[in-house]
């Protein structure tokens, strides 16, 4: 039960009003540094006991991703919410927010109205504001929307302007700063531990539990001792080993040391699975629960998976039922739906290619080299609908290419090459190069598309009048935590695309550049790095105003993508920090260098 202090709405003593002010200054940084010096301000002002609820309402959520309640409050909802709370009409408040375009500024404008009328409420707190969006969140069923309205419009009641302002936007999804994991790790780490350099502490627990909101209150609460404790437990996922890249297999076996693990490289939807018993939890790439989604593979993994307790990882892939013929990456996409999902299943029935375990039966696997953990999930599996990746080991070039071939005619993308070294551990969270892929179309110039985030915009003149021209894209640097820019791009858009950008766009606009966006170019529109898209260009060029790896193979220069197009794929499956990196620019214009002379 929610304790209601003397003088404070709510238990802890932290206000809500402290937080407001923390988003205030958020929002008019422009530099990345300042951006972690007020988290660390705010962590140490806050109480222990609320340090995640603190940590999660930063990033404008309630709980870590793979929780899948969400606020889920509809416009339409905090439009009557508003209303109800300040005594003014859903009308009335519905032509305000046609002017602002923005509902977190309604709800201040007219609890600012309100305000002038009556004498006091009670400060809100924290705690109290989180009880409350946590209702929100759990309300299901008949009647939960009414629920919903009457909870938020409590909340509003008792709210200062600026306070109503950020309630709306977090209960709407509309709060968005653009704070990183990684920005709160090292916050944490300077507030907690009193510097920088414990990050890589912290980050390894995170990658082992995925909530930024537990490793807060365990570096609050226990110190760096509570850290070291964390262990992998079945049901909260884990963040998921990534791969490098390298053109040949030559240069990928010389990496490797000379012998490697090859693996099919599929193309669909990678799936982290835990089973608890007869309990089977799925989790994307980004660790959403996407369990709903597979009730056909939560089946083949309850009757084909030989161990009570597992956390294994594969691919899953739509094939052809009558051949089992894998299908292309597009035909999967049918699958993400929340309705008619029998339908679906019928329709685009799929396989999953396992080829990773990390844990069985009380026994902690990503610590184990890649041999040891590839013989034990084959011990595991009964292989029928859920399969094990085929693979190779080998030190021979012209048998990896061979098997890459096998690989392309069977539908794959090309070959996943492992370490299978005594080190080949499961590196959770990290782009090591343990694991590094090969694809069909690295060749001399850039065929391989690359994934970038949308940071600006360019408006559009003439027979573009009303949208954009082009988007300014980035890549992550992920040593620095910044967005460094590497191309304008305008092609590749259909009408629709661009008569729909500026929309999708709209809630991210911000009216500076963003603390962790580094640019010297000046579009007319940006935004918080948030929206990532795939896309394609000639070749990888130098370049005076791109900011990309600026300095590092060229002085005074950075890197370029040349003719850049989009290749009509939306990466929603990735969080900003997944897009391309920096460090993987560089590679590939060493690599593209390399393959021209
Ligand atoms: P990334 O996941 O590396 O950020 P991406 O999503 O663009 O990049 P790719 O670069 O094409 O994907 O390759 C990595 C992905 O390949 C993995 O995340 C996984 O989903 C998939 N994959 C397919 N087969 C395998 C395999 N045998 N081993 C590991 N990953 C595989």
């Amino acid at each position: 039960m929610m304790s209601v202090g003397n003088d404070t709405l709510g238990g802890s003593n932290l206000k809500y009003i402290k937080l407001v002010e923390f988003y205030e200054k958020i929002e008019q940084t422009t530099k990345r540094l300042a951006m972690t010096d007020y988290l660390v301000r705010l962590f140490k002002e806050t109480p222990k006991e609320i340090i995640d609820k603190v940590v999660y309402l930063t990033q404008g959520k309630i709980y870590p991703d793979f929780i899948e309640l969400e606020l889920g409050i509809a416009e339409k909802m905090a439009i009557r919410a508003i209303a109800n709370a300040t005594g003014a009409t859903t009308k009335d408040v519905e032509e305000d927010f046609k002017k602002t375009g923005d509902l977190g500024l309604t709800a201040e404008n007219f609890i600012k109205r309100k305000r002038q009328l009556t004498l006091f409420t009670k400060p809100l707190t924290v705690d109290y504001v989180y009880s409350v969006f946590d209702k929100i969140a759990k309300a299901t069923g008949e009647g939960s929307q009414d629920l919903k309205i009457r909870l938020l419009s409590g909340l509003l009641t008792n709210a200062q302007p600026k306070e109503g302002k950020y309630i709306v936007r977090t209960v709407t999804g509309r709060l968005r700063l653009g704070i990183a994991d990684m920005t709160i790790l090292d916050a944490l780490a300077m507030a907690f531990t009193g510097s920088k350099e414990n990050r890589p502490l912290l980050e390894r627990a995170y990658n082992l539990c995925s909530d930024l909101g537990e490793v807060a209150k365990a570096i609050a609460e226990g110190g760096l001792e509570g850290i070291k404790q964390f262990k992998i437990r079945v049901g909260r996922p884990i963040r998921p080993m990534l791969a490098q890249r390298l053109a040949t297999p030559e240069e990928i076996l010389e990496k490797l040391g000379g012998k490697a693990a090859c693996e099919w490289k599929f193309d669909g939807e990678r799936v982290q699975i835990h089973k608890d018993g007869s309990q089977v939890q799925l989790f994307s790439r980004r660790l959403e629960n996407i369990t709903e989604q597979y009730p056909d593979v939560q089946e083949y993994v309850r009757e084909h998976i030989k161990a009570n307790e597992v956390i294994i990882e594969g691919e899953i892939v739509a094939i052809d039922p009558e051949t089992e013929e894998l299908r292309p990456f597009q035909e999967l996409m049918h699958r993400r739906r929340k309705y008619e999902i029998e339908k679906a299943i019928e329709m685009y029935p799929v396989n999953v290619y396992l080829f990773d375990l990390l844990y069985v039966d009380g026994e902690d696997y990503t610590t184990k080299p890649y041999t040891e953990r590839r013989k034990r999930l084959k011990e595991i599996v009964e292989e029928n609908h859920i399969k094990i990746a085929p693979a190779i080991v080998t030190s021979d070039v012209k048998e990896i290419e061979k098997f890459f071939e096998e690989a392309i005619e069977n539908g794959c993308e090309g070959l996943m090459l492992k370490s299978v070294k005594p080190d080949s551990i499961y590196q959770a969270g990290a782009r090591g190069w343990l694991w590094i892929k090969l694809k069909r179309s690295y060749q001399s110039k850039m065929v391989e598309p690359i994934d970038v985030v949308i940071v600006g915009a360019f408006a559009g003149k003439g027979k573009r009048a009303g949208t954009y021209g082009a988007l300014l894209a980035a890549v992550y640097n992920k040593e620095k935590d910044v967005f460094e820019t590497i191309c304008k791009v305008g092609s590749g858009f259909t009408d629709e695309d661009l008569e729909n950008l500026p929309k999708i766009l709209e809630e991210y606009k911000i009216d500076h550049c963003h603390p962790r966006v580094i640019s010297k170019l000046e579009p007319d529109f940006w935004f918080v790095p948030a929206k990532v898209i795939e896309i394609i260009g000639d070749e990888l060029t130098l370049s005076p105003v791109h900011t990309c790896a600026w300095g590092i193979v060229k002085e005074e220069a950075g890197i370029a993508v040349r003719f850049p197009r989009f290749t009509g794929r939306w990466r929603d499956d990735k969080a900003p920090e997944d897009a391309t990196s920096t460090q993987e620019i560089i590679d590939m214009y060493r690599a593209q260098l390399k393959t021209i002379t």
